[in-house]
């Protein structure tokens, strides 16, 4: 299994020694193989520069890593997709020559079985370690929301996270999916459509302007999971003004009624504002915030137990940036200020991995422009969810 503890080269100043490792980080150098191609938008590199650069950033002993991930074996891969498609994608990754997955978004690659296979893994290691120890695992590399049992969509080839989530509910566990990714996690959210045991809210932008066109408020579940399925679309240019006033009076009533025994977060950046692909206006606070609230929601209701993915996002030096906050709050670290350096080390590496100049500082200043989100849209939809679920959110704290 070779859990090794990280000892990274950690000299500098503020650096706060801690007793036990406070999470668990799932990072094998081998997620960088699962590469669509050069002109591609997806790949591991800004989630590979948001490790590296939790890694620099982190106090010793914060992190214990698990650094090797083998492949997925068939039987896991089985809690979520069909043999017939695996087949398919293991074919596929036979060739050098791209087959197309899916209706276009996502072609196959040389050994492509193996490398979606092993962010299952991951994924599902993460799961386990949580539930085990009570305390956090983070999967930055994870998130491949869009995958459904029979196909591949999205630039997701397997879904890592419903593959985590099956797996959780086998074992007779209720887990609270929340996917904060610019594009609604429909594979996740359709893949428990009917299921009492999983609780899925999902904030996205709007059907109606981005892939994959789903995830309206009146989709609220099936059968056993009717009214567990909580959909919150945002019209494009929305930022922090909608998003987080949403999240404060809606997550922590829906976690607390469910008592889920483990929570599951989704963490794309890709509504991040100046994203290629989305069009929302998230800053950094927003996912700070949310950060915080869901480690102690997790406390709360869940007895730690919080596995945090990665996800979307297409402008590098946001994912990393947030990514790499998002592991350094799991940990219980300091968190750098806005206009601090972040590490010269880290500068070279995304110089070379990105070629182009890397940020200087962990923030700057965003240029935000436009919104058109009021507080009668916040009413209108709280008002609707309300109706549709049968439960009332509180006013805006
Ligand atoms: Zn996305």
């Amino acid at each position: 299994m070779g859990f090794i503890r990280l000892l990274g080269p950690l000299a500098g100043e503020g650096r706060r020694h801690v007793a036990a490792p406070a999470v668990t980080v799932v990072w094998d150098e081998r997620f960088r193989s699962y590469d669509l191609g050069a002109e591609h938008p997806f790949s591991e590199r800004s989630r590979a520069l948001g490790f590296e650069l939790l890694s620099a950033a982190a106090p010793e002993g914060a992190i214990e890593r698990v650094r090797t991930v083998p492949p997925a074996e068939r039987d896991l891969l089985h809690r979520f997709h069909l043999e017939e498609y695996l087949a398919f994608v293991e074919h596929a990754s036979q060739f050098e020559n791209p087959i197309l997955l899916d209706a276009g978004d996502t072609p196959s690659f040389a050994g492509c079985y193996e490398e979606a296979a092993r962010l299952v893994e991951g994924a599902d290691r993460g799961l386990l370690e949580t539930v085990a120890t009570g305390r956090p695992s983070f999967h930055p590399a994870g998130g491949l929301h869009h995958a459904r049992p029979d196909r591949a969509s999205g630039f997701c080839i397997f879904n890592d996270v419903a593959v985590a989530v099956a797996h959780a509910v086998a074992d007779g566990r209720r887990v609270a999916y929340l996917d904060i990714d610019a594009h609604h996690g429909d594979g996740v959210m359709y893949g428990f459509y009917d299921s009492g045991k999983v609780l899925d809210i999902d904030f996205h932008q709007d059907g109606r302007t981005l892939f994959p066109g789903t995830g309206f408020p009146p989709e609220t579940g099936r059968g056993d999971g009717a009214g567990l399925k909580v959909n919150l679309p945002l019209p494009p240019l929305a930022g922090n003004e909608a998003l987080l006033p949403l999240f404060r009076r809606v997550v922590p009533p829906l976690l607390r009624s469910f008592r889920p025994e483990v929570i599951v977060l989704q963490h794309g950046v890709d509504g991040h504002v100046g994203d290629a692909l989305a069009h929302l206006q998230y800053t950094p606070e927003a996912y700070l915030e949310i950060d915080r609230t869901v480690l102690d929601l997790s406390r709360e209701v869940a007895g730690g137990r919080l596995l945090v993915t990665g996800g979307g996002g297409y402008r590098a030096s946001a994912v990393s940036r947030v990514l790499a906050r998002a592991g350094l709050v799991l940990a219980g670290a300091p968190i750098p200020g806005p206009r601090e350096e972040v590490p010269e080390t880290w500068r070279t590496s995304y110089r070379e991995t990105i070629g182009e100049l890397s940020p200087r500082t962990w923030e700057e200043p965003e240029e935000t422009s436009g919104t058109r989100w009021r507080p009668e849209h916040e009413a209108k939809l709280v008002e609707e969810l309300e109706r549709r679920l049968g439960q009332q959110f509180p006013a805006a704290p």
